[in-house]
């Protein structure tokens, strides 16, 4: 968040202010400075200051004169302005051309229309999500579409062999990052190993005896049968159990209590495996006769 202070504002702050000309500040320095300064601004400042990238000026009834920023479309932070977001600052330069991208996160160049490499970021933000357990699922799959439509190997296989590269590099992101926000369990542990990544490692177990007595139960019944409509009941028991279970998830995430979403995530993974294998031994037609749709 760190940038220097744009040239036509260092022109407005007095020189006895707290701030060294040309030394990075980040962006509330900068605005307490204007603050600061309002008094001094005078109108044929506002012209040069737009220019710097300060969308308007405001004047109050107290006479001060505050700046306004546009929001960074870059950065997302309100009121920054774009020329003095880091991120932008930060932005990489065209791999084809001498042109700076418009922000970290841009596919292509604007000025030669080249693919740019993947930017390292997380799998919600990749497809503008926020980080949250509730996702909308739709967005998703409207996000995961269109991004792939976009970046499919199959779109860049007359460019050149670097942006071929890159679309399979940008297609493998696309399709784990997907792969692992679709499933609620895959979505779960990516979430604990953002906030509390060491409770991944210690040991999968279900501390709660109730719960863990239910998945004993049911896995002695799943061994005990070859039935199956049996196996098909216990399947629906099953699918009840993972919903109920998804929903303590949900709770504990809202509280952030990573403890207790780890301890659902664990006891979740069991229920998984049970599907897995009810979904291997209950025949196809059981589920047609029963008007059933198969969820792994
Ligand atoms: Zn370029």
């Amino acid at each position: 968040m760190l940038r220097s202070v744009p040239s036509a504002v260092r022109s407005l702050i007095p020189s006895t202010g707290s701030i060294v000309f040309g030394q990075s500040v980040s962006y509330s320095q900068v605005t307490s400075n204007i603050t600061q300064i309002s008094t001094k601004l005078e109108l044929r400042n506002h012209t040069s200051l737009k220019n710097e990238g300060f969308s308007a000026f405001q004047v109050r009834p107290s006479l001060t004169t505050r700046a306004h920023f546009s929001t960074c479309g870059h950065c997302n932070h309100d009121n920054a302005p774009t020329d003095m977001c880091a991120s932008s600052s930060d932005t990489p330069k065209c791999w084809s051309c001498p042109v700076r991208l418009s922000g970290t996160k841009s596919l292509f160049c604007k000025e030669c229309g080249v693919l740019q490499p993947p930017v390292k970021q997380d799998h919600f933000a990749l497809f503008n999500m926020a980080p949250t357990f509730d996702i909308d699922t739709n967005k998703l799959e409207l996000a995961f579409h269109a991004l792939q439509n976009k970046l499919h190997p199959d779109r860049f296989c007359s460019r050149s062999q670097k942006e071929q590269t890159f679309s399979l590099a940008h297609a493998a992101h696309i399709n784990s990052s997907y792969t692992t926000l679709r499933d609620p369990l895959a979505r779960a542990r990516y979430l604990i190993s953002l906030h509390k990544p060491e409770l991944l490692s210690e040991e999968t177990t279900v501390t709660d005896t109730t719960i863990l007595m239910e998945i004993l139960e049911l896995r002695e019944r799943v061994a005990d049968t070859d039935d199956s409509e049996e196996l098909f009941r216990i399947y629906q028991e099953v699918a009840v159990k993972k919903a109920q279970t998804i929903e303590k998830l949900s709770e504990a995430f809202k509280r952030e209590d990573y403890n207790a979403a780890n301890d659902a995530v664990n006891t979740l993974s069991y229920y998984y495996s049970l599907n897995k294998e009810l979904l291997s031994r209950v025949p196809g037609e059981v589920f047609s006769k029963h008007n059933v749709c198969p969820t792994l």
